[in-house]
């Protein structure tokens, strides 16, 4: 069956009003303080009259209140485009108005984004009680307001989110109430309950934390909200509060786990860490299964939808260089360049993976031919989303990625995968953190150049790192050039930005 998140909540609400549910550092809320929140929201949002179906924006820092109105649009039948603050005005604006919000939520870490964003002059709350809106104590109609009643239906718009835009324009994806409601089921096999505390430090904009947070408030569980990451204060955090579920991309493992002070923090009530968004390599996996207690769980999905893989890292110990197989409800097959299906007992050959599943979006929001350019059909007319993504299955159904397609050089006619590059530079003592792209060459088409950062004190010179990694790499592999830099460029939720990397090659 279906069951709608914010119905979820009243739910604990009713059964238990004085469990906590939502807290930041400054304040906490439980269940019949947020439920009560709730309904304030979606009354305010009708007497403001917006329909079920009819969509507001919320461009603010990760908060409690930010979390509330989001639930609280839920209950309205209402869908929630949460944006980036670190987007250019520009784009700010094109996303509200692409998603046609009627009403801004916003706050003062927002306001060199939005100040300069005059689109349509729809109204702007506060979140903050800073000046970037009507405060939201004043919008809120008065305590005790009942909304009318409204039953989310599945394919309900449930959010819209703008995809990460890594590799070019953020698109708008509508994900409907389904699509939530099936991360919540498949959330039963990670021990969620009403003892759960998640410590989510991405941002509430992001699929990343949004797949976390629904199941943790739908199973009656406590979320605690740090809006900006730091490896000390995270650690603290976890310690303080006995946190059992978390969310982290790569990056953030990665500096937790070269935290100096990672092994003097008591972590024992962590039940399960997850991880997705972008490559977390084997080695890294490794170390966080060794140090930190509790299962680790790695997603490999889009935004989109299309499918999941899932690695049960604590269970596949051997499987570590892998993103896992289909999760349940998940087709993931492999075409080749000419969008042929690459049969599925052909474990050499590695291809374009596409997938699908119910709750898969229907398309781009008002982008019909970027919707096209996103679909693949079987044989059997099966609709599928292509992932933009190369990989591999292994002979027990493991799936391997390499890279994404538009980031793979082609040298000389062969394929070369920044990722192989990569990793065999990481190998290297002195290096802390690499990148491999393409760069136009007369002679190969395209040649694989390196951005490294170098670990901290160590003298190593570029042309001997550059050296040591050739001796290594097959001869079509060979690295033209090696740059040290201070940091990769990388987007909020810590991707490595190739295109940036690109126009400073070029430059
Ligand atoms: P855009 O589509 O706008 O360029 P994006 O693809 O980064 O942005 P998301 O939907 O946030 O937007 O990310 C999905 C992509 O993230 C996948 O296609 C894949 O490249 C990468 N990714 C997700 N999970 C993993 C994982 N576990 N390991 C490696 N890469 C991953
Ligand atoms: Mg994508």
């Amino acid at each position: 069956g279906f069951g709608a998140i914010a119905d979820l909540v009243r739910l604990h609400a009713q059964h238990t009003p004085g469990h906590a549910a939502l807290a930041d550092a400054q304040q906490a809320l439980n269940y019949g303080a947020l439920d009560a929140l709730m309904d304030r929201v979606a009354a305010s949002l009708q007497r403001d009259g917006l329909q079920p179906g009819d969509a507001i924006a919320v461009c603010a820092a990760s908060s409690v209140n930010y979390a509330a109105v989001f639930l609280g649009a839920l209950r309205a039948g209402v869908a929630v485009a949460p944006l980036a603050p670190g987007s250019t005005p520009a784009s700010l604006a094109r996303m509200i108005e692409d998603a046609d919000a009627r009403i801004l939520f916003t706050d003062a870490s927002a306001a060199e984004v939005v100040g300069p964003v005059k689109e349509g002059g729809i109204p702007r709350v506060a979140l903050d009680g800073s000046a970037a809106g009507q405060g939201l104590e004043r919008w809120l109609a008065p305590a005790g307001t009942q909304p009318r009643a409204v039953e989310a239906q599945p394919s309900w718009p449930f959010n819209i989110i703008y995809s990460s835009g890594t590799t070019g324009e953020p698109k708008g994806i509508v994900q409907g109430h389904g699509m939530r409601w099936a991360h919540v089921q498949r959330g039963a096999k990670y021990g969620y309950g009403p003892d759960t505390v998640t410590l989510l430090s991405t941002p509430l904009y992001s699929n990343t934390t949004l797949v976390v947070f629904f199941p943790t408030l739908a199973f009656g569980g406590c979320v605690v909200l740090m809006p900006k990451f730091d490896a000390l204060g995270y650690l603290q955090l976890a310690q303080q509060r006995r946190v059992t579920h978390t969310m982290l991309v790569p990056v953030q493992y990665q500096r937790l786990m070269a935290h100096p002070r990672f092994d003097a923090h008591d972590l024992s009530s962590f039940r399960f860490k997850f991880s997705t968004s972008a490559p977390f390599s084997a080695a890294l996996k490794a170390d966080v299964l060794k140090r930190w207690p509790g299962g680790l769980i790695e997603f490999y999905g889009m935004t989109e939808g299309g499918g999941t893989c899932i690695l049960e890292a604590h269970l596949h110990p051997n499987k570590l260089h892998t993103v896992g197989c289909p999760a349940e409800g998940s087709d993931i097959r492999l075409i080749d360049e000419d969008g042929n299906e690459i049969p599925r007992g052909n474990i050499e050959l590695a291809g374009e993976v596409v997938g699908h599943s119910a709750g898969m979006m229907t398309g781009y929001h008002r982008q019909p031919d970027k919707t096209r350019e996103a679909e693949w059909f079987d044989a059997t007319g099966k609709r599928f989303i292509r992932t933009g993504d190369v990989g591999r299955f292994d002979a027990d159904g493991f799936l391997t990625l390499f890279d994404r397609k538009k980031d793979m050089i082609i040298s000389g006619g062969f394929n070369i995968y920044p990722s192989d590059l990569e990793a065999v530079l990481r190998g290297h003592a002195a290096v802390a953190d690499v990148a491999v792209i393409g760069v136009p060459s007369e002679q190969w088409g395209e040649t694989p150049v390196a951005f490294v950062v170098r670990r901290e004190g160590d003298g190593t010179a570029a042309d001997a790192l550059l050296r040591w990694a050739n001796a290594q790499l097959g001869k079509t592999q060979r690295l033209a050039r090696l740059s040290f830099i201070d940091e990769l460029p990388r987007s909020a939720i810590g991707k490595v930005l190739k295109r940036e990397l690109r126009e400073l090659a070029g430059r």
